[in-house]
């Protein structure tokens, strides 16, 4: 039996050496490894006096030759293969021990340079790796110190098991795969950030630059949703064209972590209407949405929604901003400004207010029509030591959906008005309740844990702006359970609903509708937002 040892760390190397040489087990190593073997009087081959090939290139090439492949890769189970190793005059390798060249630890060093980075990929080392991994049945591989006192003891015990050997085989395909991650992960944050130009390392904080090789680090945060919590931004490698992350913004102070997670919620909301409209989000909920003629007549109407909640809120518009907007909109405290464009005199109009944060996001190329570019493809959530993922709630109704399930029919405007409202509620925390009228939301009752409290939230909320729900048309992201929530939004005004319908009660719902007069329409989906 052979055994090829090499490398990096050699922590706890000499014991494993000491214990495979008493088990009669022939060791060959590499430059640094054989070194420290044979100084400490065991007797080992250089891997470069076993093929004959001096090691080259600073260490580059030490190990990428036929005859350790061969003798890694060769199934001792096929006649073919052990009579290429013999016509070679090859010997099998039994056990392989390697760790890497220390590319984290490397990396995570402050002022490592790009060079240093990249003279530390290991190249020959994983490729023997996954050499032995592969052919796991006839190889121990080890990759880890960790692994070594089991591997002996088995070893002393009558031969490495066969469980042991695919674990070690799995474990070592890890390694390999985290490697090669934090590789990526290193180089990409250089090319999409941080100084490729002047050879610099990007900064690695707590945050690193980049994650499971799938996003970038854009930037730290000041902190977190509270400010004893840490907190940085990352973008997906190849962001959806339209999506926030891809904002550039003109002026104003530094996004915070809930200016960044609301500026989201507004801009996913706002960009799926195709006619000028504007979304105002506090706490990530909206507060007030209407479509109009342009920006003034949306954000007006947006705007009288809810007015003590528009203040310091997020407002995003998916229509070019110009002067009369801006100068209508500057009159309130504003954290972020988002639209697709700016006319120069709105620009200016918010250049004399310094901290208003004002983003400028290129829409979707196809409109709001085109979800499949423009949206997130994937939903995630963070839950401990796991993530829920999930496809995005991209669902778009059309008229064409919608199912009258009462007597009384909705007239064309209610029908706008409905797909309208139905659009909102998708982008409210459940239970939504999302009354309109006319295009803009008249009341919105969000993120409770009743729906039954959500339509009072909203009624009362209207109450307060001032504003009439009588003849407007309401939303629920989820069906009525019980007749209790349409006699609520009935009695504060409606004279028509929509809902998915489902409930194990739509029959007692529906009758409750025809009884009150109001007309009922099921979207036949559901949109609940936690
Ligand atoms: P040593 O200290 O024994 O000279 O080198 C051990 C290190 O070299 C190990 O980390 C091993 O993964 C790595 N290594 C072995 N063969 C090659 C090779 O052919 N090319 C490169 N770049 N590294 C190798």
């Amino acid at each position: 039996m052979n055994a090829l040892l090499s490398v990096s760390d050699k922590t706890g190397i000499l014991e494993l050496a000491q214990a495979l040489h008493a088990q009669g087990i022939k060791l060959l190593s590499t430059g640094g490894t054989a070194k420290l073997l044979a100084d400490n009087g065991l007797p080992v081959t250089e891997v470069a006096e076993m093929t004959g090939f001096p090691e080259m290139l600073d260490g580059r090439v030490k190990t990428l030759h036929p005859r350790v492949h061969g003798g890694l890769l060769a199934r001792r189970d096929v006649p073919a293969h052990m009579a290429a190793l013999a016509e070679h005059d090859i010997d099998t390798i039994d056990v392989l021990v390697v760790n890497l060249y220390p590319f984290e630890s490397t990396v995570a060093k402050p002022g490592c340079t790009l060079e240093d980075a990249i003279e530390n990929i290991d190249i020959g080392g994983p490729a023997m790796v996954r050499s032995a991994a592969k052919n796991w049945k006839d190889v121990a591989v080890l990759t880890d110190a960790s692994q070594y006192a089991e591997v002996i003891a088995e070893l002393k015990a009558g031969g490495v098991t066969q469980k042991t050997k695919f674990a070690l085989s799995v474990a070592a395909f890890n390694r390999i795969s985290q490697y090669d991650g934090a590789i990526s992960d290193y180089l990409s944050a250089v090319q999409f950030g941080e100084g490729v130009a002047d050879n610099q390392a990007p900064t690695l904080s707590q945050f690193p630059a980049q994650t499971n090789g799938r996003f970038v680090k854009l930037q730290d945060l000041r902190y977190g949703e509270n400010s004893h919590q840490q907190a940085a931004l990352y973008r997906d490698l190849y962001p959806a064209p339209g999506s926030l992350v891809t904002a550039k913004q003109l002026q104003g102070k530094e996004l915070s972590y809930n200016n960044i997670a609301d500026a989201d919620a507004a801009w996913e909301c706002v960009k799926s209407f195709d006619t000028p409209a504007c979304v105002i989000v506090k706490h990530a909920n909206p507060c007030g949405v209407a479509i109009g003629a342009n920006a003034l007549e949306a954000y007006s109407k947006a705007f009288k929604t809810d007015p003590t909640s528009a203040f310091g809120g997020i407002i995003a518009l998916n229509t070019p901003l110009d002067e009369a907007g801006a100068r209508e909109i500057s009159k309130q405290f504003v954290e972020v400004l988002m639209a697709p464009a700016y006319t120069p005199e709105a620009l200016a109009v918010f250049a004399a207010k310094a901290n208003v944060r004002v983003l400028q996001i290129d829409l979707p190329k196809g409109g709001a029509s085109d979800w499949d570019n423009g949206r997130n493809a994937i939903d995630m959530k963070r839950v401990g030591s796991g993530i829920l993922l999930q496809t995005a709630d991209n669902h778009q109704l059309t008229l064409a959906d919608l199912k009258v399930v009462t007597v009384k029919q909705p007239t064309p405007e209610e029908l706008q008005d409905l797909l309208f409202a139905w659009k909102v509620a998708q982008y409210v925390k459940s239970n939504a309740i999302v009354f309109c009228k006319g295009g803009m939301t008249m009341g919105v009752g969000a993120g409770q844990m009743s729906r039954l409290d959500s339509a009072r939230i909203a009624s009362i909320k209207a109450e307060h702006a001032g504003l009439s729900l009588s003849g407007t048309v309401v939303a629920s992201d989820a069906f009525f359970p019980f007749r209790d929530g349409l006699d609520v939004v009935v009695d504060a005004g409606a004279t028509c609903v929509i809902q998915p319908g489902g409930s194990m009660r739509d029959d007692e719902v529906i009758a409750a509708a025809n009884e009150r007069g109001v007309a009922m329409v099921y979207s036949g989906v559901r949109h609940f937002r936690h």
